[in-house]
């Protein structure tokens, strides 16, 4: 029972010189091989010539590095403030780990956050509008057909102790036909995506100076007066940044306590729905779960969700392949052979452990994030994100603000922004 409660929860630097100085090319962000990108055309600085090399001039105060929620939060309030950002990402997508599918069932798929791990008038809370109805349908997420897995054994747990649980616990819900990426889309995306620069991800950023100064992998550089970090602490303990100077010890120790664990989602199709709606495991890493629970769906989707160290023995079989199979035959172990029979060969497999600019999934605890965690560098860099919620485990306004979870990270891009206006 516990073990089901605890996965409902989780459910440099220096300038490189460029080769040939095109700075009369003005709005054009500078790159190391020709000081110059079309691609980023959205963007128009000025550019300056400074020793042979071409630093892109700050017209923007404030440059945030990630569009995943945290940093749409912070741009959003900033664009209302009417002060002047940027946003740069490392992929081609906005929503970081918020991201959705909509071929694979005849429902729009989660392929990150899933649950809203609050009451449904959160969403209101979340956007600054008031009223506990939000315009948009919610499934009030209490499934009664829960199983257990003991061992070898699977069992059902009991209508009473289901009750039991919801009685206790933090009411959840789900999008009934959307998704968290299009709530965020809607309400954060569509003011500030006009400032987002793609591909871009960030190597360096050196905060020795007034400015702080960003360099990207292609190596352009931009300059800021102050930058709002958003990656996950999965990229900051990965080193895929250099920080000059660098990072704190004490931050850094702050960062090496944050549990954030690798994990991945499995989504499989079947003819028939032979399964519970939950199959809870022992070690409380592993979630099968209907996809398609309250859905107005003829699909059968089920979900294995790994999250935690155990998620490495799946990437030990080696591929793709072997895990659907090792979770086929796991499943048709607990239901007799019925999971290879109505298995209809398609599946999505979103590793979030494994991708490059996320590094893991989430972070696995109520409490508050230290001040060593959250304090910004030299109040030029400001960290924000799911892991820095400041609010512990007392709610604010009445919801929970659970780090690890959506709102945290909307919550916590806020307050940054807020920080640097005031
Ligand atoms: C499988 C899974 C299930 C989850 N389930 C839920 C759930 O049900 N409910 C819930 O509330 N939460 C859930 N979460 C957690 C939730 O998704 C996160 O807390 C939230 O999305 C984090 O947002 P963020 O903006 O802090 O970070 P991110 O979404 O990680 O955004 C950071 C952005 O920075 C970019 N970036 C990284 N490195 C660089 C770089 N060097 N330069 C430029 N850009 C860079 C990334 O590409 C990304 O877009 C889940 C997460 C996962 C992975």
């Amino acid at each position: 029972m516990k073990k089901f409660i605890h996965t409902l929860l989780a459910v440099s630097i220096i300038f490189s010189a460029c080769k040939k100085v095109e700075c009369e090319a003005a709005i054009l962000p500078i790159t190391s091989d020709g000081c110059t990108d079309s691609t980023a055309s959205n963007y128009d600085p000025l550019a300056t010539v400074d020793d042979g090399s071409c630093i892109f001039q700050a017209d923007k105060k404030v440059i945030i590095i990630g569009a995943g929620v945290a940093g749409l939060a912070a741009a959003k309030k900033l664009e209302e403030e009417g002060v002047s950002y940027q946003i740069l990402e490392a992929t081609d997508k906005l929503g970081g780990r918020i991201q959705k599918d909509e071929t694979f069932a005849d429902f729009p798929i989660d392929l990150g956050a899933e649950w809203i791990h609050e009451d449904k008038s959160i969403l209101n809370y979340l956007i600054n509008q008031p009223g506990n109805e939000p315009d948009v349908e919610t499934i009030l997420y209490q499934p009664m057909n829960v199983n257990e897995v003991v061992g070898n054994n699977i069992s059902q747990i009991s209508n009473q102790d289901m009750i039991d649980y919801y009685a206790d616990y933090i009411t959840e819900y789900k999008f009934k036909n959307t998704t968290w990426y299009d709530f965020i889309n809607e309400n954060f995306a569509q003011q500030v995506k006009q400032n987002i620069i793609y591909n871009s991800k960030v190597t360096t950023i050196d905060y020795s100076q007034d400015q702080v100064v960003l360099t990207t992998e292609d190596g352009i550089i931009y300059e800021a007066d102050k930058v709002i970090l958003t990656v996950s602490v999965g990229v900051l303990k990965s080193n895929a940044i250099t920080f000059n100077p660098s990072l704190p010890a004490e931050k850094i120790t702050a960062l090496e306590d944050v549990e954030f664990f690798p994990g991945f989602k499995l989504f499989m199709k079947f003819s028939d729905q032979f399964y519970p709606d939950v199959i809870t495991s022992e070690n409380e890493e592993k979630t099968y779960y209907n996809v398609a629970y309250g859905k107005e769906s003829q699909d059968n989707v089920l979900c294995l969700l790994s999250h935690g160290p155990s998620t490495e023995d799946y990437y030990l079989l080696g591929n793709t392949d072997a895990i659907v199979n090792s979770a086929i035959q796991e499943l048709d172990g607990y239901f007799n052979g019925l999971a290879s029979q109505n298995y209809l060969g398609s599946y999505i497999y979103e590793d979030w452990g494994q991708q490059t600019y996320t590094q893991g999934t989430w972070t696995s605890d109520f409490q508050a994030a230290s001040d060593d965690l959250s304090a910004s560098l030299n109040d030029k860099v400001y960290f924000a994100g799911e892991t820095y919620n400041s609010h512990g485990i007392w709610p604010v306004d009445g919801f929970y603000i659970i780090r690890g979870s959506v709102q945290s990270a909307i919550l916590s891009g806020y307050e940054i922004a807020e920080e640097i206006l005031n």
